[in-house]
């Protein structure tokens, strides 16, 4: 299986290509960045801490960061996409034009950028998660069972800490559990959906679903799923410890699209956890 990655020089780009360079049964076909960007002729494996290594065992020989993603699409067999949302969208017009598959990571993407993935969807095998380990994805499903299982007079919260250098907010895992969350109490997200509290907020309201967000240092990610009851409280955490186990399931996902028909996947499909 022959995987492309774009932004392979982003901080998960770098942990892809590291991933793909020592993976069984996976060839690197190429990586691109950001038109203009200075990284476009840098050696891929090298940028990704594997340079001489990689090259001495022939794993990696010389492929150089390019910048034309039609060309990578046309030279894999999936591609593996960590950006920012306006990128994924022009990468989801070539995965369905190409029949190529698309492994989506970047978070923060709204209805225009989640339909060019559908539109992909009709032609290619397309997996988008806003959060690639297993534990979160357990997580999830955890997240539903028991808002189900608890009324209202649990107030859930789910609090998030990132990196500092993390664009969006709260993270798309976040997010993703308060949909879940949400899904166990019957509830549509939006209704019910508080971000962030200052001044005068006055009492909060029974059913809300709330989000605390925290930045700093170089959290990979940690999320909590708090259902706080009068004289009980239940958290679901789940800490990462680095950004290796994104990458790890990113690549995992990519296998699994080899025998999977066109279609829009989450990772709990990839997982077998849907
Ligand atoms: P980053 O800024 O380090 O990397 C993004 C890279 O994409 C940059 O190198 C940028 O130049 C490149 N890029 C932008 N436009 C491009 C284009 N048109 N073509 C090719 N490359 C382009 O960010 P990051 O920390 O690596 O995170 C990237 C995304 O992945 C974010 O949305 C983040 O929230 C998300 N993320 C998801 C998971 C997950 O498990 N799903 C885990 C970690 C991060």
């Amino acid at each position: 299986m022959k995987i492309g990655i774009v932004g392979c020089a982003g901080r998960m780009g770098r942990m892809v290509v590291a991933e793909v360079l020592t993976t069984d049964g996976v060839e690197l076909a190429g990586g691109t960045e950001a038109p203009g960007s200075d990284f476009i002729g840098q050696d891929v494996a090298a940028l990704a801490g594997m340079g001489a290594g990689a090259e001495a065992v022939g794993i990696a020989p010389g492929i150089k960061i390019g910048g034309d993603a039609g060309a990578l699409f046309q030279d894999s067999d999936v591609v593996i996409d960590f950006t920012v949302p306006a990128a994924t969208a022009g990468h989801a017009g070539l995965a369905g034009g190409n029949g190529c598959a698309l492994i989506v990571g970047t978070t923060g993407l709204e209805a225009e950028h989640m339909d060019a993935l559908a539109s992909a969807a009709e032609k290619a095998v397309v997996v988008q998660a806003a959060n690639m380990s297993v534990g979160v994805n357990l997580l999830l499903g955890l997240t539903e069972q028991v808002a189900g299982a608890l009324g209202d007079e649990y107030d859930i919260e789910i609090f998030e800490m990132h990196h500092r250098h993390k664009v969006d907010a709260p993270s798309g895992t976040a997010l993703a559990l308060g949909q879940a969350a949400a899904a166990g109490r019957g509830v549509d997200l939006n209704q019910v959906s508080k971000r962030g509290r200052d001044g005068n907020t006055g009492p909060r309201n029974p059913g809300d679903i709330g989000f605390a967000v925290l930045r700093g240092g170089d959290v990979a990610g940690d999320h909590t799923v708090i259902f706080a009851g009068d004289g009980e409280r239940i958290e679901l955490t789940h800490k990462a410890g680095n950004r290796s186990v994104f990458a790890r399931g990113a690549v995992r996902a990519a296998l699994w699209t080899a025998k999977q028909k066109p279609g829009l996947y989450s990772m709990r499909d990839v997982l077998g956890l849907g």
